[in-house]
């Protein structure tokens, strides 16, 4: 079987990877260059869910090398006191891999690379523009004016998929969550950040993550509410995280290059993930919001997940259809938790502050058994005959 993928993000090469095992010939079509590519994006969180589905594919220990396990979270209010941790130090023996930060552009490297060498052409600088249906095979059609036929093809290509857009024109637009998300990369060794611990403050007016690397290097994100003013983008952060812990815009200010913005939106249902031969997976599925710390990892899951239903029924549409039936419910619930949480990252009153300090530590078990059940899971078709 021939399949052409569209998108050399996370579900693509990982797709592409699976697939190889089975024999397929899989080309991967990316719109950006490699140099584009090379700028896109600050870093990722790479949950134990998704780093497990990397181990299947082959590539855990490459990926573990380009980047940094957590090993917890604390949270800090807009004061700079702590209210509450998650002691992480146990997951890789609890789920079988640690959660991961990694630069984007590394993860995307390593996966690239990996691909390349299971035998994945890459075509970089291919932006797709039409897709159909051609006979008992599928044609897809490229900017370059350049088409190629396969036997089924999955649009990778994230959450403005032009895949979805073409043959599944039903679904809805993405949804604008009203916020903005900017990235960095700083050092400043006296930022109270300790090695391998994501520190999540929930400012006054905007909230701000920040992870250490054992370089010592500062990866750091901001999350607040969009905003119409007449500042630059660095003015524009300081201003926000003014009445937040110091270190906070000394970090910011130390940043030589400010990442984003980034307009924050999600997916929370399609009515179809296919049409005949013709998928989508990943973002272009089912985006959810960065709170969640998921979107890769379900990218991983669904890549995972069809090269299975692929081999258990050798036919593209079936495989297509299961892949939807077993991986619906989970992705919506997660895009679902990931809306609701977002939108209580930033206090509207005092009082709002004030409730949120202390119902924190109380509600965090909750959130820890939430999240335990996402990392347990395991991508497998109990018995691949059967159903569907
Ligand atoms: C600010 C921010 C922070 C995030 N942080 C995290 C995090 O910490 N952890 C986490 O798990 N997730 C995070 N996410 C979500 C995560 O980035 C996505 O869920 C993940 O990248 C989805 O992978 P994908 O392969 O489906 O799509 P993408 O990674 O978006 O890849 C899509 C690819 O398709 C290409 N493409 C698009 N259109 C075309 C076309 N017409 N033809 C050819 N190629 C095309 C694009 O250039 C791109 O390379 C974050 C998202 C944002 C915006």
């Amino acid at each position: 079987m021939r399949a052409t993928i569209i998108g050399a993000g996370v579900a693509g090469p990982v797709l592409g990877l699976f697939l190889r095992r089975l024999g397929v010939d899989v080309t991967i079509y990316e719109a950006r260059t490699p140099e584009r590519l090379a700028l896109a994006g600050a870093f990722l969180a790479v949950a134990p869910n998704g780093m497990n589905v990397l181990e299947a594919a082959g590539v855990k220990a490459r990926v573990m090398a380009a980047g940094d396990a957590c090993h917890g979270f604390e949270f800090v209010n807009a004061s700079g006191r702590t209210i509450a941790r998650v002691d992480d130090r146990d997951d890789a023996q609890r789920y079988g891999s640690p959660l991961l930060v990694v630069r984007r552009t590394r993860l995307q490297r390593v996966l690239v690379d990996a691909a390349l060498e299971a035998g994945v052409e890459v075509r970089h600088g291919a932006a797709l523009v039409d897709v159909e249906p051609y006979d008992r095979e599928v044609r897809a059609t490229f900017e370059s004016g350049e088409a190629v036929t396969s036997d089924f093809l999955v649009g990778c290509d994230g959450i403005r998929s032009q895949t979805r857009a073409l043959v599944l024109p039903e679904s809805p637009a993405p949804a604008s969550l009203e916020q903005l998300d900017y990235g960095g990369f700083a050092r400043l060794a006296e930022a109270p950040v300790e090695v391998g611990c994501n520190l999540m403050v929930f400012g006054r007016r905007a909230f701000f993550g920040a992870f250490r690397a054992a370089d010592g290097e500062l990866l750091w994100f901001h999350n607040g509410p969009k905003r119409e003013d007449s500042l630059s983008e660095r003015e524009r952060l300081l201003e926000a995280h003014a009445d937040d812990p110091p270190w906070i815009n000394e970090v910011i200010s130390r940043t030589p290059e400010l990442l984003g913005p980034w307009p924050l939106h999600d997916i929370a249902s399609i009515p179809r993930w296919s049409m005949g031969r013709i998928a989508v997976i990943g973002d272009a599925a089912h985006a959810v919001s960065p709170t969640s710390g998921q979107g890769a990892s379900l990218a991983m899951e669904d890549a995972m997940m069809l090269a299975r239903c692929l081999e258990a029924t050798g036919d593209p549409e079936r495989a297509f259809e299961r892949l939807a039936q077993r991986r619906r419910a989970r992705v919506e619930e997660v895009v679902r938790q990931s809306r609701r949480i977002g939108s209580t990252k930033v206090a509207r009153t005092a009082f709002g502050a004030w409730l949120r300090d202390r119902m924190l530590p109380l509600v965090l078990p909750l959130g820890t058994a939430a999240q335990r059940r996402l990392y347990s899971y395991r991508v497998e078709v109990a018995d691949p005959r059967a159903g569907g």
